[in-house]
């Protein structure tokens, strides 16, 4: 078979099973393609040893003819997650040298698959960020260009480095993480699949912190069967995080029949901006004659409160992120910085953390320290909880209304270049996660799906937001609209 990096999971499982290829050739090419694509930033930490042993393990078990849909699957993994005896840095200084002695709860469910690891992938620090640029790392940067100008792209973030690599064919599949949109906003940005589940349906446990009530990690993918299929091996309920649901996983994968008739599909009136590109209001309204086509019924809806979601999640966020980062204190984890003579304790924290972070990191470690200080705690962290409930509370409205989904577009825009942020205000940046923060401080089920390209190019990306643990139907939607929107553009190689 020729390709082989380019395969789905679906289709690289079927051929496997079928005895056309195997995991170790498949693993064999994506770690070619990993090794000639150092431009991209994408990959940080190589481990083709583990990889060329788990495709091993996966093909004797592949042949006994009782796998699992992951088995021999190719993986990159985001930093973010904690693997055992591997690199795992949040691509942070301050973790730096961190070996975790154990597996995440995603990973081992994805390595008791069968699933096979070649390496960790670049992102923002922490997960703070839509850019991939504060990264300790340097920055992951994305595949597409505009046009015929090289000018290097984000691959937005914070899941920069799992976008890339999936947009660039080194890798089946990776896995993301989304506190704010750091799934979906990256993979609109590269023309891939990325799903961040209901909050609760996938454990968090083994994964660094950044907002825990936010945090929940998901699939980044070719396409929307890929996203069923690795969701299932991803998600379910785990003892050791008190906030993973003990429910039913349904088979995600037979839930793609691509029959929406008779759904209702929302569109938010709140969601169309001042001064928002005409490329986006065009993609939103032919996706919404998509799914009409489909025989899905439109309905105009009202989420009033999303106005307030930006200013509400940059309070929550950064206040919960103070709280989890205390922990990084030169004592317990990574980095300590080097102490003169008479050095104490307080000396040993603050150089220690003025060393191991980032300016991003430290930014929102301040306002989270500022928000849940005795004098504002009320002004703002209070506030801003009282908002989020606003929030939830629209949502709740329309789905008692009888919405099955919400469209929307994922991004205000299409990737911009690296740098070009660089001298803004930090709430240039902060915008990009304006379609998206809604879903995680309501908690819902959110995927976005490639759906068309820019004037100059680009992949743009819709949103769909589903209801509660109905993650089988929110997939079956994106199938719908991924029918229609019959997006096949693959970036140019010049890395
Ligand atoms: N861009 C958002 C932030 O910087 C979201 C990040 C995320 O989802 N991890 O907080």
């Amino acid at each position: 078979m020729t390709d082989l990096t380019k395969l789905t999971i679906a289709k690289a499982r079927d051929a496997m099973r079928k005895g056309d290829t195997t995991s170790a050739e498949i693993t064999q090419a994506c770690l070619a393609a990993i090794d000639g694509a150092g431009a991209l930033g994408a990959f940080v930490h190589h481990t083709p040893e583990i990889a060329t042993e788990q495709a091993a393990a996966a093909d004797a078990r592949i042949k006994t003819g009782d796998a699992p849909d992951m088995c021999g699957i190719p993986l990159g993994i985001k930093d973010l997650f904690c693997t055992k005896g591997v690199p795992s840095q949040a691509a942070s200084g301050i973790l730096e040298g961190f070996k975790p002695e154990y597996e995440s709860t995603v990973t081992s469910q994805l390595f008791d698959a069968g699933a096979v690891m070649l390496g960790k992938l670049n992102m923002d620090e922490f997960a703070m960020g839509s850019s991939n640029e504060t990264s300790v790392y340097g920055n992951a940067v994305n595949p597409w260009r505009r046009g015929n100008d090289d000018a290097a792209l984000t691959p937005g973030g914070s899941s920069g480095g799992s976008a890339s690599a999936v947009a660039a064919d080194l890798c089946l599949a990776a896995t993301g993480t989304d506190t704010g949109g750091s799934i979906r906003q990256p993979a609109a940005f590269v023309g891939i699949t990325g799903l961040k589940p209901t909050y609760g349906r996938v454990s968090r446990w083994g994964i660094v912190a950044f907002a825990s009530s936010l945090d929940q990690a998901g699939p980044m993918t070719k396409d929307v069967r890929d996203s069923a299929i690795m969701l299932q091996a991803m998600c379910g309920h785990d003892p050791k995080d008190s906030t993973s649901a003990d429910l039913a996983v349904p088979d995600f994968e037979s839930a793609l029949s691509g029959d929406i008739k008779g759904k209702t599909i929302g569109i938010p009136k709140e969601y169309r901006m001042d001064g928002m590109p005409e490329e986006i209001e065009k993609l939103w309204s032919d996706g919404t004659a998509m799914l009409k086509d489909a025989g899905a019924v439109i309905k105009d809806i009202s989420l009033p409160h999303t106005q307030y979601a930006l200013p509400a999640y940059y309070v929550i966020a950064p206040a919960e992120a103070s709280s989890n980062l205390a922990r990084y204190d030169g004592v317990r984890f990574g980095h300590r910085a080097k102490l003169a003579q008479g050095d104490g304790i307080t000396e040993m924290y603050e150089k220690t953390r003025a060393e191991g972070f980032g300016p991003e990191v430290q930014r929102r470690v301040m306002i989270g320290t500022y928000v849940l200080s005795a004098g504002f705690y009320d002004a703002y962290y209070n506030r801003a909880r009282r908002v989020r409930t606003l929030i939830k509370q629209d949502f709740e409205t329309v789905f008692a209304d009888g919405v099955d989904a919400i469209l929307t577009p994922a991004t205000p825009s299409a990737a911009f270049g690296l740098g070009e942020m660089t001298d803004a205000d930090p709430i240039q940046m902060y915008l990009n996660d304006v379609f998206t923060v809604t879903v995680n401080l309501a908690g819902l089920p959110g995927i976005s799906v490639p759906a068309g390209l820019d004037k100059q190019g680009l992949p743009l990306g819709l949103q769909l937001i589903g209801r509660p643990w109905e993650e089988a139907d929110l997939l079956n939607v994106a199938y719908t609209l991924e029918g229609a929107a019959g997006f096949v553009a693959k970036p140019t190689k010049w890395w």
